[in-house]
């Protein structure tokens, strides 16, 4: 019997419609990625209580690149050797930009800046608990027109 679990507790809900989870300032109402406790880090303000938020769950390419070589932790190398994969950095309506891999399936020739993602939660690897899943950005309108252009 396997599961399908989260490669990193805490970070995001799962389900028909998965969410990141972050902090939100009790004092001024700034949202983190991810979870912060202790103290806020809006240098405005001296808030030292949390409650945890989901996130928007569509935000905007801000920037993206291809992953040549291995990120630091916490992404964790879903294959070895290791391969490539496109990264995106997705700016939220909550004002913050969370960096993630782009859904399988999807690559840079996907991405556009401005371009509208919605996050995705995918198997990452399989170990013996089970699938291990993470968050991904995927491409609303991959390849269709974008109105305004
Ligand atoms: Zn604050």
């Amino acid at each position: 019997m396997t599961e399908t679990t989260p490669a990193i507790e805490g970070w995001f809900t799962t389900g028909p419609e998965p969410a990141l989870v972050g902090s939100r300032c009790a004092t001024c109402g700034s949202t983190f990625f991810p979870r912060t406790a202790g103290f806020c880090r809006n240098p405005a303000c001296d808030g030292e209580e949390f409650a945890d938020a989901e996130l928007s769950r569509r935000g905007r390419v801000w920037s993206y690149t291809d992953a040549q070589y291995q990120p630091p932790a916490p992404y964790i190398p879903a294959s070895e050797p290791y391969e490539p994969f496109a990264l995106a950095a997705v700016e939220l309506p909550e004002g913050i930009v969370v960096l993630g891999q782009v859904a399988s399936g999807y690559g840079v020739a996907d991405l556009q800046v401005g371009r509208e993602v919605e996050l995705v939660v995918e198997p990452l690897y399989t170990d013996d608990s089970g699938v291990r899943t993470i968050w991904r950005w995927k491409p609303v309108n991959p390849r269709g027109e974008e109105s305004g252009r």
